[in-house]
């Protein structure tokens, strides 16, 4: 293991307790989970996770993007009214989920400090998910009220991120948005009555060193973070592997230093293809269809596993002093079936997601697997659309008859964190 990951967990376990719980908490839910299907019936135990998707409108239109392939980002104001946002989260706090936020681009949502205001007002973990181009412009809002952790999608050193994400320009406005972040965030602290001594950073606070790290390191190094971890930004860059990506890996690291990143992940793309869709529908179109132009197919050609496999190794074995992390884990022989055959899995086994996990959608719609809709929190508590019949008919499905074909490459998949 990683020395800069067993740095980095002792460091979070220090700060942050609560997500060491909560980790500890789903690894317990993950054992009990085969007795769980077998005596449940469809039931399930609260959700462990609950992704809030405030709109699914973006500014940008990456070329992998399944919400772009199915024309979701192009659409007009799609969004709850506030009150309805906040109702949501407080019927769901009780269960004690990790949230995450995400899209589209969430930052497009006008009301999001308010909603991760109420997320950490009842002491939930809460993630944002953003393509980091309108940080600049949220940063002094999102600083009153940060979320736990900052999730950036950021594909490769800055020529290969514009290209990927169909925009010049892009991998600046991200730097710009995560510095302005990280110093806001600054800034709040030391606004904080109780919250120490370290004046703002604004003016008379920051010594000129810090400031130098600041700007030119991006998010605050450790010499020039509080010792409060309240304000200080937990920057993840995640990089997507695609065919337009791979070959940056290794560069990759000199860009999450320039972004001051707290952790770099690299997440192997995952894909829907037609014969994917196909053979869903042939053994579920009867009660969960989907349709590949609104489900958005996506795909990946270009990657060369074996040379891939091997630039992971060669990360795995270095220490950068921040974590890298791959996911899902794959084998050499796993990842040439990962990208060589798409419709083949990897790994066997039914996947947790529908017992520890769902999305809710901008229009209110409770769908824990693609296209498929279980309720509306605005027609019905959102504790009965977890046990209702739809969602226990999913749950079944899975427990009685082992992954969909479309499960091979969903990112949901894998997870048993
Ligand atoms: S930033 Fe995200 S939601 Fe927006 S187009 Fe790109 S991948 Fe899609
Ligand atoms: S892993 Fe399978 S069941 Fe879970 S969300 Fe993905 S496709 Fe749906």
């Amino acid at each position: 293991m990683q020395r800069s990951l067993i740095r980095t967990g002792l460091a979070l376990a220090a700060q942050h307790p609560a997500l060491i719980l909560w980790y500890l908490q789903n690894r317990l839910r993950q054992a009990i989970l085969p007795l769980e299907r077998l005596a449940g019936d469809g039931r399930s135990l609260p959700p462990r996770y609950v992704t809030l998707k405030p709109t699914l409108r973006c500014n940008l239109r990456c070329a992998f993007c399944r919400f772009v392939a199915n024309g979701d980002v192009f659409g007009g104001r799609d969004w709850l009214d506030r009150e309805d946002w906040l109702r949501v989260v407080d019927e769901i706090a009780p269960y004690r989920p990790y949230i995450c936020l995400t899209g589209g681009e969430p930052t497009l949502y006008p009301h999001l400090p308010e909603l991760i205001a109420r997320i950490k007002s009842h002491g939930l973990i809460c993630v944002l998910t953003t393509n980091g181009t309108l940080l600049e412009a949220k940063a002094a809002a999102l600083a009153m009220s940060p979320p736990d952790v900052v999730i950036l999608s950021i594909d490769g050193p800055r020529e290969v991120h514009d290209r990927a994400r169909v925009m010049p320009g892009t991998y600046d406005r991200a730097l710009r948005g995560a510095r302005a972040l990280a110093e806001r965030m600054l800034d709040a602290r030391g606004r904080m009555p109780g919250e120490g001594s370290r004046p703002l950073a604004g003016d008379r606070s920051l010594t000129d060193a810090d400031r130098m790290q600041i700007t030119q390191e991006g998010t605050a190094l450790p010499s020039a973070r509080p010792s409060s971890s309240r304000h200080t930004l937990r920057l993840v860059l995640n990089a997507a592997i695609t065919g337009h990506t791979w070959e940056s890996a290794q560069e990759m690291i000199r860009v999450a230093r320039e972004f001051g990143a707290w952790a770099l992940h690299f997440q192997h793309f995952w894909f829907m293809t037609q014969p994917m869709v196909d053979a869903h529908n042939a053994r579920w179109g009867d009660c969960f269809p989907l349709d590949a132009d609104h489900v958005g197919l996506t795909g990946e050609d270009g990657v060369d596993p074996d040379a891939l496999f091997d630039t992971i190794e060669r990360l795995r074995r270095e220490d950068f002093g921040f974590p890298v992390l791959f996911y899902p884990e794959l084998t050499r022989d796993q990842m040439r079936t990962y990208y060589r055959a798409p419709e083949r899995f990897t790994h066997t086994g039914v996947p947790s997601c529908a017992w520890t996990s769902t999305d809710i959608l901008p229009n209110g719609d409770v769908a824990p697997c693609f296209d498929l809709v279980v309720g509306n929190v605005l027609h019905e508590p959102f504790a009965k659309i977890w046990e209702s019949e739809p969602f226990r008919a999913h749950r079944r499905r899975l427990s009685e008859h082992g992954p969909y074909p479309i499960c091979a490459r969903c990112c949901a998949y894998f997870r048993h964190d």
